[in-house]
């Protein structure tokens, strides 16, 4: 595990060099953010059914996602930020427009979210499984407090499980687009899994039972993206 590199996120140079060599599940160069390309599902609208339905996931992808994506180019124009890596604009979003905030979020963190859901069954890595039980006592911990962050999060945002700088594993929840790697929530790490709670990505299904939309979601996790994420840390 590149260590270093890890221990670097929090640190105070994070202008300077990379602090992850990824940040997606497969390994990939750091990325201007003005050359973000818009992600192609991995799999149909109807793939993860029942557990999310077709016209959801076409509505949130087609128009949701897409809407983020062409809202955060627009806010890139003309702006230094188009030059930036996505690491070092989200470690310092603090600094840029709301737009960036929102857009620029909104656009990678349903990329991590449609990476981390899969069709078919799949299980966490031995490594990413004794992290967890490390981190939380019990893998069946974790799972409820993900969901209770999932659940209990007030209105509009995200439940993460992150690396932290320490090494341990966390949960939390954030606000609206915002994501572990910015500089304006409380905890800050390498996003490992994510959960959209919008209610977009839930209520033509469930209605107001987000808690059976939590609960579902587990049926339907990419365990393999997960634990690449984990072990490209
Ligand atoms: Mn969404």
């Amino acid at each position: 595990m590149k260590r270093r590199n890890f221990l670097a996120l929090v640190g105070t140079s994070l202008a300077a060099a990379p602090v992850w060599s990824n940040i997606y599940s497969a390994p990939q160069p750091l990325q201007k953010a003005v050359d973000v390309t818009f992600p192609e599902l991995p799999y149909a609208f109807n793939a993860l059914e029942p557990v999310i339905d077709a016209k959801t996931m076409e509505i949130h992808y087609t128009k949701h996602h897409k809407a983020y994506f062409n809202n955060f180019l627009a806010a890139l124009k003309d702006s230094p930020a188009a030059e930036m890596d996505l690491l070092d604009l989200f470690a310092g979003i603090s600094k840029q427009s709301a737009a960036l905030r929102n857009n620029g979020g909104g656009y990678y963190n349903h990329k991590l979210f449609w990476e981390n859901l899969s069709p078919t069954k799949t299980s966490p890595s031995p490594a990413l499984k004794l992290a967890i039980e490390k981190s939380f006592g019990t893998f069946e911990k974790f799972i409820e407090e993900f969901s209770n962050a999932a659940k209990k999060h007030f209105g509009s945002g995200w439940a993460w499980l992150s690396a932290g700088s320490d090494g341990k594993l966390f949960v939390s929840d954030t606000l609206n687009q915002d994501n572990p790697l910015m500089d304006v929530v409380d905890k800050r790490g390498k996003p490992l899994l994510c959960l959209d709670v919008w209610e977009h990505a839930y209520y033509l299904q469930y209605q107001n039972r987000r808690a059976d939309y939590v609960d579902k979601f587990w049926e339907i996790v990419n365990w393999d993206t997960v634990s690449k994420r984990f072990e490209s840390r």
